[in-house]
């Protein structure tokens, strides 16, 4: 069981978030005004940070740079996740720091297998590529592994509603 930080301003997300976290056995604790973040982070001492890079007031990014340079967070892993997969966006969240990059939607296994990978790996490791998470709703898909995160308001056309699709 690990504590595992999750910032995300979107409260679907954060709820879809803290359950699977908790079905994994883990202690999923979530703020969703990232202004909040780094006071969380130091009372929760989390094992693993997921943070969602569209966040107002203090960006995903800048708040992966935050944690790097704070003395007692530095070596915790951070799994970046984002809606967008721009060109270029993958290096500067790997330069500013986090492990691992998953894009949105995600496939719930995918998820849950990189967060078991970022609690697991050597404080030096390697990074793990991603590129077949962001290709996640075309995965075969025995049974409800995959499920569509709802996306930030300000991406895309038209609302987004996760779990979307019922097999
Ligand atoms: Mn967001």
């Amino acid at each position: 069981m690990a504590k595992i930080l999750i910032v995300e301003d979107n409260a679907l997300n954060v709820k879809l978030f803290c359950d699977l976290l908790a079905a994994h056995g883990h202690e999923p604790q979530a703020v969703t005004d990232s202004r909040q973040a780094m006071d969380a982070a130091h009372d929760f001492s989390p094992d693993l940070v997921i943070t969602d890079i569209q966040l107002p007031h203090v960006t995903g990014l800048d708040l992966i740079k935050m944690l790097r340079e704070d003395e007692e967070l530095s070596d915790v892993p951070i799994m970046a996740v984002t809606a967008y997969s721009a060109q270029g966006d993958e290096e500067r969240i790997r330069a500013a720091g986090a492990q691992a990059y998953v894009s949105k939607p995600i496939s719930v296994m995918r998820f849950a297998q990189t967060v078991d990978d970022l609690l697991h790996a050597e404080p030096e490791g390697e990074l793990k590529p991603d590129e077949d998470m962001a290709e996640s709703g075309e995965a075969t898909s025995d049974d409800d592994s995959s499920i569509d995160f709802a996306n930030d308001s300000e991406d895309g056309p038209g609302p987004t509603e996760a779990g979307g699709e019922e097999s």
